[in-house]
């Protein structure tokens, strides 16, 4: 497989450093709310990658730690722990609200098909382990103490900003949210591994250390996270791009420095997907999230199929105008694939030269839309259902969009939420006709109208038009 490297800024040929087994990390959530689309965007993309090394033979170690404590509201170290923020939000405990939403991060996950990761880790979990890797980073002179707090010397090392390319103070501009600089640190670009001097006296989660009561450091919870479970030598870490500084770039800095060599080889970025108004957030305008979509009438997998569409490492902009595309899209192929008639021979030979192709297009840096092209590939090419069907199936183990359904599925709509919605309010004025009620008759035909479709009564009965 070829894949874009954020390290070497380079398409690179994936190389495994033990013979067939991958190691790999993905950032998991912070848990103090409901993921919205866009985190997922990411969830999904990194499944994609790991069913697609397994797909072409490897075997695939993968950890997610589940940040529960630590993750501040700036990703630099201002601002207030995210998971506080949560359990002030709903008067609840902060463990009270990192179980329910990491709970709600795995439904959501489930409903888009998103694989359980094999590891899964709780911050709070590994307490000794975040201790041990600063101890050893105090004894080999790459922290400090300061004020209480313990700090990564960044001025220790030649290439701290190996990631990004950039200097830190280029980079720091976008990361400071507000303007308190923290004056105990050396450096600017220095960062926390254990906070016991917290600016705030309600910190509900603290530990005893060797430098006092406190909490671990966001960065320092992947880096040994990392290191519990995959060792000292990691193929492949993952995240969305806004992950690439300063976390993954400190999760650098820390675990070479506690390590003495070379700790991961690639580094996979999923760009971020935006609403129309910019970047996506879970506090400004409509929280979209995968219930939302669902409350919607819309098919998850439709919203997954939506982001195979496009390539990972591009910008995505979500509009229920897309969306409603990719669902007709979507529901078009799986009416395509529901006529096949399983009952026919296969030829192995056709599935075996289409699993090959699928494998070049798809381990070309991940390029997924060119892999939902191969599954056009197959239903026009010129063999038995059986065989397309295997294909798809086969497919459908990367992709998971449920190609294949069970002969008793539900019949898939091929129309789009817009049009259901419209059929819908035609036949409401209908009946309000029928009954008499010509105020709600106008007043729906004033809705349709502001909803930019026309309707024009005949005959055969109503027809619409839409702007
Ligand atoms: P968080 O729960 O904030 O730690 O984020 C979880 C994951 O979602 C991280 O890997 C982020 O890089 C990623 N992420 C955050 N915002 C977006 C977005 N708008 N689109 C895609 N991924 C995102
Ligand atoms: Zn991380």
């Amino acid at each position: 497989m070829n894949i874009y490297n954020t390290l070497t800024k380079k398409v690179e040929e994936f190389k495994e450093n033990e013979n067939g087994k991958v190691k790999m990390y993905t950032c998991g959530p912070t848990v103090y709310h409901f993921a919205h689309i866009g985190n997922l965007r990411t969830y999904m993309m990194e499944d994609v990658l790991e069913k697609f090394l397994r797909y072409s033979g490897l075997d695939v170690l993968r950890v997610m730690n589940i940040t529960d404590v630590g993750h501040l509201s700036s990703d630099g170290d201002t601002g207030e722990d995210k998971m506080l923020k949560g359990a002030k939000r709903e008067k609840k405990t902060v463990l009270e609200i990192a179980e329910f939403y990491k709970n709600a991060f795995f439904e959501d996950c489930k409903k888009l098909n998103i694989k359980m990761p094999d590891i899964v880790e709780p911050a709070t979990n590994c307490i000794p382990e975040f201790i041990k890797t600063i101890e050893v980073l105090i004894e080999k002179d790459y922290a400090y103490i300061a004020d209480g707090n313990v700090y990564f010397d960044t001025s220790k090392l030649d290439d701290y900003n190996v990631l990004t390319g950039h200097s830190s103070e280029e980079l720091m501009v976008g990361v400071r949210d507000d303007v308190t600089e923290d004056l105990s640190k050396k450096n600017k670009s220095d960062f926390v591994l254990w906070f016991t001097k917290s600016k705030f006296d309600d910190q509900e989660l603290k530990w005893d250390s060797p430098w006092g009561v406190g909490y671990p450091g966001w960065h320092i919870e992947c880096s040994a996270i990392s290191m519990k479970h995959c060792g000292e030598y990691l193929d492949i870490h993952c995240g969305g791009v806004d992950n690439i500084f300063p976390h993954h770039t400190n999760e650098i800095a820390q675990s070479e420095s506690y390590l003495g060599h070379k700790w991961c080889n690639y580094w996979f970025h999923v760009h971020h997907l935006n609403d129309e108004t910019g970047k996506m957030s879970k506090s400004k305008g409509e929280f979209l999230t995968v219930s939302l979509l669902e409350s919607k009438g819309y098919n998850p997998l439709a919203y997954r199929f939506f982001c195979l569409q496009s390539h990972y490492r591009k910008p995505l902009t979500f509009s229920y105008d897309a969306l409603d595309q990719a669902t007709l899209t979507y529901n078009k192929l799986l009416k395509r694939i529901d006529a096949l008639n399983p009952d026919t021979p296969i030829d192995n030979d056709f599935v075996a030269s289409a699993k090959a192709k699928f494998i070049d297009t798809v381990g070309n840096d991940l390029n997924t839309a060119l892999g939902i092209t191969c599954i056009y590939d197959v239903l026009k090419a010129d063999t038995t259902d059986a065989s397309k069907l295997a294909t798809l199936k086969s497919f459908d183990e990367v992709l998971s969009i449920n190609l294949v359904r069970e002969k008793t599925a539900e019949p898939v709509s091929e129309k789009t939420e817009f049009e259901l919605q419209i059929e819908a309010l035609i036949e409401e004025r209908k009946q309000a006709k029928k009954d008499k009620n010509f105020a709600r008759a106008d007043e729906i035909r004033n809705q349709l109208s502001d909803m930019g479709v026309t309707i024009k009564d005949t005959r055969e009965g109503t027809t619409y038009t839409i702007d």
